[in-house]
This record gives C-alpha cells, structure tokens and sequence, in this order.
C-alpha cells in the first residue's frame, strides 16, 4: 500500500463518474441489461477447488517474502532480486505459462537511488512478473489477479519487512495460481484466461502497474476485470471482534456487473461481512487512489480491490511474519479465489463496454 498523498485527483474521478453515466447509458437501452443469476455449477466448483487452499502454503510464502534474506525487498534492490527469484521459482514449480520473457517485465524507474556505504546495488530498473492460463472457451478474454511485491527495504530503523504490505497479498496470489492449476491440471480449465500479475515499484508511486497499463501484455481492451490485493493478512482497530471481514474499494466505479459478481459470490459462498467503508473515493484516506488497481481504473477496466485495513504497524520494520492473522487470512483468500473462478467461467459477456 502507497503511503498517503495529498494531491488533487477530483478531476480524475469527474472523468470516472462521467464514464460511469456513459456506461450506464448504455446499458439502460441495452437488452442485455439484466443480470444472470449467479450460476450455482460455477459456485459449487469453486466452493470445491477454494477448500483446497492451504493454511500451510499461506504461512510458508509470507514467511519467505518477509525473511531477512529478502531485506524488505525495496525496489531495484538486492532484495527485490532475492523476491523475484523465489517468486519466479514457485510459478515455474506450479508450471504457469510466462507472459513476457521468463516471467519478467523489466521498466525503467526513472531514478538511481544508490545509498552511500550501502551493501544494496541499485540500478534503475525494477520488474514486474507476469504468468497466466490460456482460457478454454474466450481465451481473448482476461481477468488480472495482481499484487505488489516491492516494499520499503531498509532504513536505519531495521528491515520494513513487509509481511502485511503485500507478503500476505503475494502470498495469496501463489497460492491462487497453485489451485488453479490443479483444477486445470483435473480438467478444469478457466473459460477466460486469468493473468497473474506481480508488481513491483508500488511504494515508489504504483511504478509497476503504471509501466504495464501503458505497456499491456495483453489487449487492454480484452482484459474484462482486475482484481487487485493489498495488505489481506491483519485486521484493523474497526473490527477487532469481527474475523469475518474484508475491506471492498473500488467494485462499483467502472461497471455495476462487477459489484454485482463481488458481492452475489460472497453471498451465495463465504458470506463475510463486506466492508464499503473505504469505497468513497472522497474518503480522507483516499484508499481508492493507493494502490495497482488504480491505474486500471483509469484506463476504464473494472476494478476491485481487496484489503484488510491500516494498523499501528503499517509502513514499520514491525509489519512482521508472526502478526499475520492466518485464519483470517485463509478464508479472505478463498473469497477472492471463489470471485475469480467466477469472473473466469461466468457466461456474462466481458466487462468493459459490451
Ligand atoms: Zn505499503
């Protein structure tokens, strides 16, 4: 998660809200407008494939991100390098497909922060990481599961080892990638092709979904949904008695049929209690502007992001391994795996302007 910017976005969000009216003009004299029933076969095979979503791989890959060995994995840093190679070896392992060149989307940072007397080696360049499934039936079509890897390395104040900010969100998205290959490995293979997209630069600015939105690997026009996860693993002051939650921003901007998946899924399976709260993009902490996702909205793709709140221990070295709420975090994931097992088989049509 992006720390907080004070700075004028009003006018992007005018733009946002009169694309909003535009779409749903559209869909108003549209014959296609009603929405399907949440297709229960869909529903059930996700409920089947999401229980074997392991507590176990969770804590293994929040541990390895947040280790010392990857020094709060800043990026452009000897750290980032060590997060790429363990992230790189788990997709080769789980055999997901490269997008890109052995996974990898190199940009440029546009800075060479070389600390003096630092064992770092900074250059200017950072990664993205990028894998996906081929779709059975639309697979010009794609969703985006995304996540930053990058953190805020090291300061005189220790390791910013980043177990919340985003281990707990990569982790996720691992282990996401893990199950969607058993399915597809037992013949379940996704109507749509979903993409899984690890970004690093986030704390810098949102560098790396910024690089990619204007240098797609895949049509922007064909990437009907992004689903976007950022700090999942703790829980904030608000619901300190309520392990059932997630925080959902974002969902309704774009295009009503996505609010629609996030929330039908979420009924007719987990049932978490799902928190709006930060869904006002004139919300002080502006939540909605601060992370990856952001920059596919405003390119006018669907978004929805997922987040379990702020906590006295974001941006700290003590955003630790041992602080990760696992059960909490098991059962968000399945939530967002049961959300994009349906936006990859539902039979609605895409999400962007049809
Ligand atoms: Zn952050």
């Amino acid at each position: 998660m992006q720390v907080l910017k004070v700075v004028a976005t009003k006018i992007e969000f005018q733009k946002l809200k009169t694309f909003k009216f535009f779409i749903l003009l559209v869909l108003s004299i549209s014959i296609s407008t009603s929405y399907a029933q949440i297709d229960s076969v869909f529903i059930n095979d996700a409920n089947i494939w999401g229980q074997k979503i392991s507590v176990r791989y969770l804590k293994s890959g929040v541990k390895k991100l947040a280790s010392k060995k990857m020094l709060g994995r800043e990026t452009s840093s000897k750290g980032e390098l060590a997060a790429i190679k363990y992230i790189t070896k788990k997709l080769k392992s789980y055999k997901l497909e490269p997008l890109g060149l052995n996974y990898i989307q190199s940009f440029y940072t546009g800075f060479s922060s070389k600390k003096k007397n630092d064992y770092y080696s900074y250059s200017d360049s950072a990664f993205n990481i990028i894998g996906f499934i081929k779709g059975s039936v639309k697979p010009d079509e794609a969703i985006i599961i995304s996540g930053h890897y990058d953190h805020l390395g090291k300061t005189s104040k220790g390791i910013y080892f980043g177990a919340d900010d985003n281990g707990s969100g990569i982790s996720s998205i691992l282990e996401i990638v893990r199950i969607f290959k058993l399915a597809e490995s037992k013949g379940f293979k996704p109507y749509r092709s979903i993409i899984f997209l690890f970004f690093s630069g986030e704390e810098k600015g949102l560098l790396g979904s910024k690089h990619y939105v204007e240098n797609p690997l895949w049509p922007l026009n064909k990437t009907i949904a992004n689903i976007n996860i950022d700090m999942i693993g703790r829980s904030d002051s608000a619901h300190l008695n309520d392990n059932k939650y997630i925080y959902v921003i974002g969902s309704d901007k774009i295009n009503p049929k996505l609010h629609n998946v996030v929330n039908e899924v979420n009924q007719s399976s987990l049932s978490l209690n799902l928190d709006f709260k930060y869904n006002d993009p004139s919300d002080p902490l502006r939540l909605y502007y601060r992370s990856d996702h952001y920059n596919f909205a405003k390119k006018g793709i669907p978004v929805v992001f997922y987040f379990s709140g702020l906590h006295s221990d974001y941006h700290t070295p003590n955003d630790v391994y041992k602080r990760i709420e696992f059960d909490n975090l098991l059962i968000r994931v399945k939530l967002i795996f049961n959300t994009a097992w349906y936006l990859s088989y539902n039979p609605l049509n895409g999400f962007n302007n049809d």
